[in-house]
């Protein structure tokens, strides 16, 4: 099963992205983990998307397009994953959408959290406090919003000309959210 998580920041998409990955056991291939985990190891990709990061900017389609596609070609991905904060553009994911078609593989679904702004503001807020995430100041939060609405919500379309997008509501409790996402996994 491969599957998409599309949402805003904030909406709840990392939690819930590891309960989904516990209990249908998929590899979870989060970009902006792998980008943390790269920039903390120092390595030259690390130092490549950091400013990025810093600013609530996107990094270089072609950049994160390479990083997924060298994790996808790895063999725990061989039957499935799930993606979460990439596709983030129109562009990744027609570039995804062409790995696919090479690899002869499938995408299973792609599953758009919605929640309402002031919900998201005050759980970006509350994130802020907890993980004390360097890209979760007020200035980066408002941008990463804005450049979600920008870059990545055209995605919503994207997937819904293909039929393969499912909107899960993710206002309520993060017991009542996963409810609401295993009820539409358990049908795809
Ligand atoms: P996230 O943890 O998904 O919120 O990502 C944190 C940051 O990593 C983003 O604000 C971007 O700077 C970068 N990032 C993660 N995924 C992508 C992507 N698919 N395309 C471009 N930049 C990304």
């Amino acid at each position: 099963m491969f599957l998409i998580f599309l949402g805003p920041p904030g909406v709840g998409k990392g939690t819930q992205c590891k309960r989904v990955v516990e209990m249908y056991g998929l590899p979870h291939v989060s970009t902006g983990d792998i980008m943390r985990a790269a920039i903390q190891d120092q390595t030259a990709l690390g130092s490549q998307v950091k400013s990025y990061l810093d600013n609530g900017q996107l990094v270089p389609d072609q950049l994160v397009v390479d990083v997924v596609a060298e994790r996808l070609r790895q063999e725990d991905c061989a039957e499935g994953c799930l993606l979460d904060g990439f596709p983030r553009t129109i562009a990744q994911a027609e570039a995804l959408a062409l790995f696919f078609q090479q690899q002869n593989k499938q995408l299973t679904g792609t599953l758009q959290l919605t929640a309402d702004k002031d919900e998201i503001k005050r759980r970006l807020v509350e994130r802020a406090d907890k993980e004390n995430r360097p890209d979760d100041t007020p200035e980066t939060i408002s941008e990463r919003l804005q450049v979600y609405e920008q870059q990545t919500s055209p995605l919503v379309e994207f997937y819904e000309q293909r039929n393969t997008l499912h909107r899960v509501d993710g206002m309520g409790t993060p017991d009542e959210v996963f409810d609401r996402i295993r009820g539409v996994l358990d049908l795809l």
